[in-house]
């Protein structure tokens, strides 16, 4: 899939690097690329910092140009109000986010977020202008009980079914085993093939060709520079969602130079 859609290097901070830490990760990662004469046209590299770090992230980014995207880790689904503690996507377009995950599996275990939020927070992202990177995927469990493809054709669908063909064309959906992230178990190339490939013939028959061609999915997982090169050889594969790894800049700069 990688010559057919400008592939997606996606790096996931979590609740990592403060916002000091987080521009100078930034400043490192993107030198790196640029003294290695990277061709960010290309290939799209970007970053979701934690919320507090997104104003610098902003002054960095517009500052020096960088050739960087960025975006918030979650979103409200509601625009304003008395959400205490919530960040609205007007809040992160007004800080020039391109994206919002939505849906990561730490937000469905750990806040209990089901299919019906995630559907809230893309409606919400799409309302302020941002892309929406749909999280799906199965935990160990369903895994081994084998109805992994059912379970993430599910998550997904309980979301796009509210879309229409145009807007599902420019989603991003990260395809993330909840068993393989953080844990350095890495689904198979194959497996994240397997999935990517079900994903877009489900968007296909829901939405139609354009939409299953234009639409980006990701894989996440323990993603390393070690192993990206073979993961990204999948035709459905369009791009990589990176946690642990996208926070050293040189490992990071190597997963997105995965074609050398
Ligand atoms: P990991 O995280 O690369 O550390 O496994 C991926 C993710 O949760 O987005």
């Amino acid at each position: 899939g990688k010559f057919l859609r400008r592939p997606l290097i996606a790096g996931n901070w979590k609740m990592n690097m403060d916002h000091r830490q987080g521009i100078t990760l930034l400043q490192k990662t993107v030198w790196t690329l640029q003294d290695a004469n990277f061709t960010f046209d290309r290939v799209e590299v970007a970053v979701f910092p934690p919320f507090t770090d997104l104003r610098g992230v902003q002054t960095l980014v517009a500052g020096d140009d960088l050739p960087v995207a960025y975006g918030g880790q979650d979103l409200s689904p509601a625009d304003e109000g008395a959400y205490t503690g919530d960040i609205s996507g007007a809040f992160l377009k007004a800080l020039g986010c391109e994206f919002v995950l939505v849906g990561h599996s730490e937000r469905r275990t750990l806040h209990g977020e089901g299919d019906d939020v995630a559907l809230a927070k893309v409606q919400a992202a799409l309302r302020h202008g941002l892309v929406p990177v749909l999280c799906v995927g199965e935990s160990l469990e369903v895994r081994q009980a084998g109805t992994h493809v059912a379970h993430t054709l599910g998550q997904l669908s309980a979301v796009i079914g509210q879309l229409d063909a145009a807007t599902v064309a420019n989603l991003v959906v990260a395809y993330e085993p909840v068993w393989a992230i953080g844990t350095g178990e890495v689904a198979g190339p194959a497996d994240a093939q397997e999935m990517c490939a079900a994903l877009r013939e489900a968007v296909r028959a829901s939405h139609g060709d354009e939409a299953a061609e234009g639409l980006r999915l990701l894989y996440g997982g323990s993603v390393k520079a070690a192993n990206v090169a073979a993961i990204m050889a999948e035709v459905d594969v369009d791009g990589v969602l990176v946690g642990g790894a996208s926070l050293d800049a040189g490992e990071f700069a190597n997963i997105a130079r995965f074609e050398q």
